[in-house]
């Protein structure tokens, strides 16, 4: 008789929205991943990486032993080593000579005992996080508007307002459950309005009622105008603010509103859109304003977020049901990081470094006087110190800066320098792991446990389903030992993590006194039976031993957490804001002509962003098959006019490059990007592309006041680059990299799928790639040559088989490769190959390039077919009738309506 199935609920280890996830442990040990209905942000939904939890539970790209340089050791002596060095460096240079780099994807647990141990034990505030990367911006203009880094909306309040606006931010692709929570709301209340405010095209702006396609990094200038027309139309409510705070403000915006014909013309858009804008805010009470990494990832990002708030606060628009300003994350664990104070720049619970009374209250509460009163080091100066010399140690912790920071050449340069570089990590795939002196590996989502707060400040438990594999550990288990070799027990000795969780509650519900914003009161008691059950809340509890389970309204009474309780409005110019910068962004009152002129070869901004699939840098979301389908490789999309100006032509090459760095990328032609501007996905690096991170390409500039790096400024060289021979090679083995100019790898069921490019011509090409498939396999193979030409074109193909077993194909030609990658994706899962149909196969490129790759991962519904159906309707409804496509989790609606329209 088979056992029953086992059921944890557990929360999706992504993006900022946080769901709710159940996985099913069958008998035989497989794992049905679905969505948690019962959970409040997103009541069963999923996405397509969401859906795909269960197929990256393979380990074979998994870290199972401790490691010091490149040798496995025992957990004790990995600890010890880590331990004694850090006591070294701390004598002999201080204890600002560690810092630790961490991150979102730590749980709160986590952060809040490596917090503990730098900030409380080493006596250094040397710690930030890759949340800097994301959501700092937003956290400082929350602060200074608030008075605490509080998030006013919760997601709830997208379904009862009546005007969405999302700025900066394509929710269809980056957040997509709470996309699909608005298109429903939108189904059932066809009046509820949603604009999107984004350079780009995007699945997003297809689906909205108005596309705002602004010239990039003008946002601020667009909320200030909006601002002057709210007064203008007398929609202010002073009644919270100074006279002072009121002029200030409204004289500032004033200075980038002379009229809507002006604004109009330096954002770029049309005077008529523009106004009707304006006008839809302006009768419209129930607004929420919807931002992301397009507004916080900027050199002005706490002042265009600091623009939206102001939009909010002067028409009494937040604290109340469906309005307000919604920031939203990226990460799933962003909130909870700021929440124990896991940032250079503030203390655990909302708490002050700079406050002496709150550092004695920490200090009190953990047992320590260790605490310093100078704010660490942010994420890009940790890296600019260890590249100075001023820090030794570095411990990075679940993130792979390698790939994610700006200026990854410099992040480099400071690693190979860098004395002591601990990595705390899941997955081999990782970039950083190469300047790895200690490697811990760490146990990841399904095999942890813990919580996190998602981008509603809702708090939900992370619970492990699996066995850790091999020797990996918990990251509060490992800081803890650490922390215990390093002389410090007493104050780490905790057995289980919600012992943590109860006195970090303990700590909160102290500061609560002094802060007025962030509690847990309602958890200091939790023991691990309350722990192991307990259910998603929103914060703040601050009701000793009276957990409320409901919405959690702030600002409900029009208090706030500021010293007189008012909110404040903040000055903000994007006037005052050119003039102030650099050369380096004068981009903005430029045209592409004109920075083409400047250059002479083609300059232009690079944007960067999300695909729809994937997730950060993909050490996760790679190993899921599917998930690989849709974006196969990380093109670079161009405006055909701009490509037409630069010799650039579709699926050739393009070297980006600036002073930074450069970057060998394929082109798509697209006019979802405007003239002057590029766009291509982050998510891929070195690990699995011959072009390495797009962040190399980013220089150090950031937002003054927030650190936050400009991740969509950067501006690039764009030369046309002749490769000659084109190639696609399919193989069962793992093959860290390709001896070709242009390499991109995919995995495959049972094996990898590359695409290649080389300046060889293509016999010579295929020659060198024949060899490397060779090697790959047994002296059992037999290869299997072919020849065609197809329009005037030779390909040159190859089946490698073992008995009647694929195990390898190539092909290759000398432009861009035309057969349906879809038979390439699946080839190795077909037990047999018959020669002949392979044959036949490798001699008839595709019809249809792109027929193969599909857009709705649900049904496997393809583009060819999406196209077939748009012929008979262009009704995004019918369509999904007549395919099936966008039925199921709906991830996929906004590309077919971009599908539908091209
Ligand atoms: Fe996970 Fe975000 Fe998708 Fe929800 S929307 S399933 S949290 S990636």
């Amino acid at each position: 008789m088979s056992k029953p199935s086992k059921v944890v609920r557990t929360t999706c280890p992504y993006c900022g929205v946080g769901c709710g996830v159940k996985v099913t442990t069958t008998e035989q040990g497989s794992y049905a991943v679905s969505g948690d209905p019962l959970h409040p942000a997103n009541f069963g939904r999923l996405c397509t990486k969401g859906r795909a939890l269960g197929d990256t539970l393979d380990s074979s790209m998994r870290l199972g032993f401790a490691q010091i340089n490149g040798e496995p050791v025992r957990w004790n002596k990995a600890t010890a080593y880590v331990a004694n060095r850090f006591q070294k460096i701390i004598k002999q240079h201080g204890p600002d000579a560690i810092a630790f780099y961490v991150s979102g994807q730590l749980l709160t647990e986590d952060y809040y005992v490596a917090n503990k141990l730098i900030k409380g034990f080493i006596g250094s505030n040397n710690i930030d996080t890759n949340s800097r990367l994301c959501m700092s911006s937003p956290a400082v203009a929350q602060k200074k508007a608030f008075g605490s880094d509080t998030v006013p909306v919760s997601y709830c309040d997208l379904e009862k307002s009546d005007l969405v606006v999302l700025v900066g931010s394509n929710l269809a692709w980056c957040h997509p459950v709470l996309f699909q929570r608005l298109n429903a709301a939108k189904a059932e209340r066809p009046d509820l309005k949603i604009i999107v405010i984004d350079p780009r095209v995007t699945a997003t702006s297809r689906l909205a009622d108005y596309h705002l396609a602004i010239k990039s990094g003008t946002d601020l200038a667009l909320f200030n105008g909006l601002l002057c027309y709210l007064v203008d139309q007398g929609l202010v409510d002073k009644k919270y603010f100074s006279p002072q705070n009121c002029q200030q403000t409204i004289a500032a915006a004033r200075s980038d509103f002379q009229s809507v014909e002006a604004l109009a013309k330096l954002i770029a858009i049309d005077k008529n859109e523009l106004l009707s804008f304006f006008q839809l805010f302006a009768t419209n009470e129930k607004v929420v304003s919807v931002f992301s990494q397009g507004i916080n990832q900027s050199t002005m990002g706490c002042d265009q977020a600091s623009a939206i708030i102001n939009c909010h606060l002067i028409t009494n628009r937040i604290g109340r049901p469906g309005m307000g300003p919604l920031a939203i994350t990226g990460q799933p664990n962003a909130m909870g990081g700021r929440e124990v104070g896991g940032m250079a720049t503030s203390l655990a619970a909302h708490l002050a470094i700079e406050d002496s009374g709150a550092r004695q209250l920490v200090g009190d509460f953990w047992q320590s006087d260790k605490l310093n009163s100078q704010p660490g080091k942010t994420a890009g100066e940790i890296f600019d110190a260890i590249d100075a010399g001023k820090i030794k140690a570095v411990w990075i912790m679940a993130t792979n800066p390698l790939a994610t920071m700006p200026n990854v050449n410099k992040i480099k340069a400071a690693l190979n320098r860098c004395p002591l570089v601990v990595v705390s990590e899941s997955f081999a795939t990782s970039d950083t792991l190469e300047y790895a002196d200690v490697i811990f590996p760490a146990a990841p989502w399904g095999e942890k446990s813990g919580t996190v707060t998602n981008g509603e400040r809702r708090i939900s438990r992370q619970r492990a389903f699996m066995p850790a594999f091999q020797q990996s550990q918990r990251d509060w288990w490992i800081i803890c030992q650490v922390a215990r070799a390093m002389g410090f027990g007493k104050a780490f000795g905790y057995q289980h993590e919600s012992e943590i969780f109860a006195e970090y509650a303990a700590l909160t519900e102290k500061a609560f006194e002094s802060t007025g914003s962030f509690s847990l009161a309602a958890l200091t008691k939790i023991d691990r039976k309350r722990y192991d059950s307990l259910m998603p809340f929103q914060w703040p509890q601050h009701q000793p031993e009276q957990l409320s389970f409901g919405d959690v309204r702030v600002f409900a009474n029009g208090k706030f957490h500021t010293d007189n309780g008012r909110p404040n409005m903040v000055p903000v110019s994007f006037q005052s804001r050119q003039k102030s910068m650099s050369n380096g962004a004068q981009w903005l009152n430029s045209s592409s002509s004109s920075l083409s002129a400047q250059s002479g070869h083609g300059l232009l901004t690079l944007n960067s962003g999300r695909s729809r699939d994937h997730w950060h840098t993909m050490t996760r979301t790679q190993i899921a098959e599917r998930l690989n389908l849709h974006t196969a490789e990380p093109f670079v999309w161009i405006n055909p006019d701009d490509a037409r100006q630069f010799a650039l032509r579709n699926n050739e090459f393009v070297q980006l490059k600036n002073d930074f760095g450069e970057s060998l990328r394929k082109i798509k032609l697209s006019y979802q990007v405007k003239r002057g501007e590029l766009f291509s996905p982050m998510h891929w690096s070195l690990s699995n592309h011959s072009g390495g991170s797009l962040n190399q390409l980013v220089g150090d500039d950031c937002d003054p006041e927030s650190k936050q790096p400009a991740f969509k400024q950067a501006l690039v060289a764009a030369n046309p680059i002749e490769l000659p021979g084109q190639a696609m090679f399919l193989t069962r083995h793992f093959i860290s990299s390709m001896p070709t100019k242009y390499w991109a790898r995919q995995k495959v069921p049972q094996g990898y799928l590359f695409y290649l490019a080389d300046t060889l011509p293509v016999e010579n090409l295929f020659n060198r790639l024949t060899v490397l498939l060779q090697q790959n396999n047994s002296s059992e193979t037999q290869m299997h040559h072919f020849m065609s030409d197809e329009n005037n074109e030779r390909h040159l193909s190859l089946i490698a088989t073992e008995k009647t077993r694929l195990v390898g194909f190539l092909t290759a030609c000398a432009s861009h490769i035309k057969l349906d990658s879809s038979w390439l994706t699946q080839a190795l899962t077909e037990a047999t190959v018959s020669h002949a149909s392979a044959a036949t196969f490798t001699l008839r490129p595709s019809q249809n390039q792109n027929g193969g790759s599909p857009l709705c991962l649900c049904v496997n519904v393809n583009r060819e077919q999406i196209r077939q159906a748009a012929a008979q309707t262009n009704e995004l409804q019918q369509i999904c009738e007549l395919t099936g496509a966008g039925k199921a989790c709906g991830s996929c609606l906004g590309d077919l309506a971009l599908e539908i329209a091209t």
